[in-house]
């Protein structure tokens, strides 16, 4: 299979040939068409399987294709445990989304550092938001960003997130989100802690094992 056949934008499809990838990977073959059919996900993947493409890409996309609204209110929210991974997944939005005109924007925060550069880079807001669960929800209670009006929630490395006791911050953030969305959850593993949650989470989700 090539990445033409998974109709996406020719536009996303020239930063995927600058990336230098020739073929999508398993979980993008799946997760691709899924996530562009507004289907909820559940992915058991580990790093390095390419998955971090199978959201972006796809939610590229989809904002792509909706007129934007001012001030631009976050729809696609991505939530990791840690800001290494945060980091890694907002450059890759980077790299996928660099061709794109009119160009979506995008941000990444974390805790650890301080808040009031975050607060002023959603100034005018963004359309992606990459970020860890308690650091987005300082930044929600200082009422710098609402995601009330979110469509595609990605919770990424699920099982690691669960691990550091984040249960609780990802139940205040769910509850904050629009009851109708998408929701696209990635795990490494599927303790019985994962199951549970996911049970609650997800809407009919395909299911994708690589
Ligand atoms: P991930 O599993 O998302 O952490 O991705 C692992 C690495 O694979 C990243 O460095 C990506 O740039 C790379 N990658 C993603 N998709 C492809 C692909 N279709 N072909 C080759 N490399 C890829």
């Amino acid at each position: 299979m090539s990445f033409s056949a998974l109709n996406l934008d020719p536009k996303l499809l020239q930063a995927i040939t600058d990336a230098g990838y020739s073929t999508p990977t398993p979980i993008q073959q799946q997760a691709i068409p899924a996530v562009l059919s507004g289907r909820d996900l559940m992915a058991a993947a580990q790093t390095g399987t390419g998955k971090t493409a199978s959201f972006v890409l796809p939610i590229l996309q989809q904002l792509m294709s909706q007129p934007v609204a001012h001030p631009r209110p976050v729809r696609a929210l991505i939530l990791t445990p840690t800001r290494e991974l945060a980091a890694q997944v907002s450059e890759q939005v980077a790299k996928y989304s660099q061709h794109l005109q009119p160009k979506l924007k995008h941000l990444v925060v974390f805790g650890g550092v301080s808040i009031n550069p975050q607060m002023q880079a959603l100034r005018g807001g963004v359309d992606i938001l990459t970020a860890t669960p308690g650091r987005l929800l300082d930044l929600i209670g200082q009422n710098a960003l609402k995601i009330n009006q979110v469509q595609t929630l990605v919770l990424d490395e699920a099982d690691r997130m669960l691990d550091m006791g984040f249960i609780h911050d990802i139940k205040k953030i769910l509850a904050l989100l629009p009851k109708q969305r998408q929701n696209l959850l990635f795990s490494a593993t599927f303790s019985d802690d994962i199951k549970q949650f996911t049970n609650k989470l997800l809407h009919n989700p395909l299911s994708i094992s690589v």
